[in-house]
């Protein structure tokens, strides 16, 4: 086992319990509540994307909150970060809309030169420019990250990348992307973590110039789409950190990131579970209401422990983070923990709105097909499975 018993840990003496940060709920809150189903129901009419979704929350500084003062952000701790997520999804609304800028951040912040930082955080901040995309997937390689094929080859003061890349969400509203690619071929390379690289793309330069982007029909609203690259020229000073090292910079963020979209999945459930608590009290079929059944009650009772239990897994994976100590256990058993809570909630909401459940205007199903999302991406369930049980229990490792 590589962590300590989580009551001995001191960093966790500070994880928060009960509603923390109260002001910026509410004002979180205050912006959603302006955004009602109707309004996400008829982006999925039109695949529309959320802008002024996103441009309110922009403007009112809740998407820069992880970005350093310095740099026209608040520098808050990644918490707060996750704090404004969970409190998007609890109100129904969509964090996916703008999630990646938040969980980029500390890849960038981290691992960006002084250069890229100023040219590029202060827009950032202000939504001038949009940091929304982020390029790993890949259609013949899936999950094994390590054997993708986009390649990306130094011409002077340029890269030519070439490959493709699947299910880059929100890359036709973003104005810059982070791209995974290998700049040194696996069959060259020590290690296989080695040869990988990021690179910012400027996109609005990049479409018609080597960069076809189509969007791709989905079960949900993620904007998604896949991305051609022929030879796409990418300024060399686009690289972030070092050529080859690209991996690490992405494994470095993957904590912050697992963390962040476990609040959004501890919001899920509240979601779920407020919604159908209030329906089964409401609602009255053999002259009782349906909760005063075990077979309503229970699932409900069993989903709000799951909840409960996963939020604090992830404060526990927040406090460390932040804390600047090793959570790869933590944000991992967060984000396995909070979307099988959220999903479970889905569940019994769905059973307890019996056939309203999949009219829209309840907005039940709008949420349980979101729900089900994060049990797939950005990690799926077995990869963070298999974290845990080669990372933390040191089982062999099945790739
Ligand atoms: C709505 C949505 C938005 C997305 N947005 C983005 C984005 O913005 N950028 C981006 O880069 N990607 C994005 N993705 C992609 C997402 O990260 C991947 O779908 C996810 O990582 C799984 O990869 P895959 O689909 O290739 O599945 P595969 O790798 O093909 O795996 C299929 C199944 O097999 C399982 N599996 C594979 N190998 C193993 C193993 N060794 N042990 C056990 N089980 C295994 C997986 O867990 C999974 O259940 C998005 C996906 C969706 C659905």
């Amino acid at each position: 086992m590589t962590a300590e018993p989580l009551a001995s840990d001191d960093a966790l003496a500070h994880v928060p319990l009960g509603r923390d940060h109260p002001e910026i709920r509410d004002a979180v809150r205050a912006i959603c509540v302006k955004y009602p189903g109707a309004y996400w129901r008829n982006l999925e009419d039109t695949g529309g994307y959320a802008s002024g979704f996103v441009k309110e929350l922009t403007d009112a500084g809740f998407l820069s909150a992880l970005i350093p003062e310095a740099f026209g952000g608040s520098g808050l701790p990644l918490r707060v970060g996750g704090v404004i997520l969970e409190e998007i999804h609890a109100s129904g609304c969509e964090g996916a809309t703008c999630h990646a800028q938040m969980y980029m951040m500390h890849m960038l912040v981290r691992h960006g030169n002084a250069a890229q930082k100023q040219k590029y955080l202060p827009g950032i901040a202000t939504g001038d420019i949009r940091f929304q995309s982020f390029g790993v997937s890949e259609p013949t390689t899936g999950s094994n990250t390590l054997e993708l094929k986009t390649t990306a080859a130094r011409d002077g003061d340029h890269y030519i990348v070439n490959g493709q890349k699947i299910w880059t969400s929100r890359a036709l509203h973003s104005d810059l992307m982070t791209l995974l690619v290998r700049t040194t071929p696996l069959d060259k390379v020590k290690r296989r973590t080695d040869g990988l690289s990021i690179l910012l793309v400027n996109i609005k330069d990049s479409v018609g110039k080597g960069m076809t982007i189509r969007p791709i029909e989905m079960m949900v609203n993620h904007n998604t789409t896949e991305i051609f690259y022929d030879n796409l020229r990418v300024p060399a000073e686009n690289l972030v950190g070092e050529e080859g090292k690209g991996f690490r910079y992405i494994l470095d963020g993957m904590n912050s990131e697992r963390i962040l979209v476990a609040h959004e999945s501890v919001g899920d459930a509240r979601f779920f579970i407020d919604k159908a608590v209030a329906y089964a009290k409401e609602r009255v079929v053999f002259k009782r209401p349906i909760g005063q059944n075990q077979g309503i009650q229970f699932p409900l009772a069993r989903a709000y422990s799951e909840y409960r239990a996963a939020d604090l897994m992830v404060r526990a994976g927040a406090a460390l983070f932040q804390a600047g100590r090793n959570c790869g256990e933590e944000a991992n058993l967060a984000r396995l923990q909070s979307s099988e809570a959220a999903w479970n909630a889905a569940e019994a909401c769905m059973q307890t709105h019996g056939g309203f459940g999949f009219a829209r205007e309840y907005d039940v199903e709008r949420k349980w097909r979101a729900a089900r999302v994060q049990r797939i991406a950005p990690i799926s369930t077995n990869l963070v499975l298999a974290y845990i049980g080669h990372g933390v229990l040191g089982l062999p490792k099945s790739y």
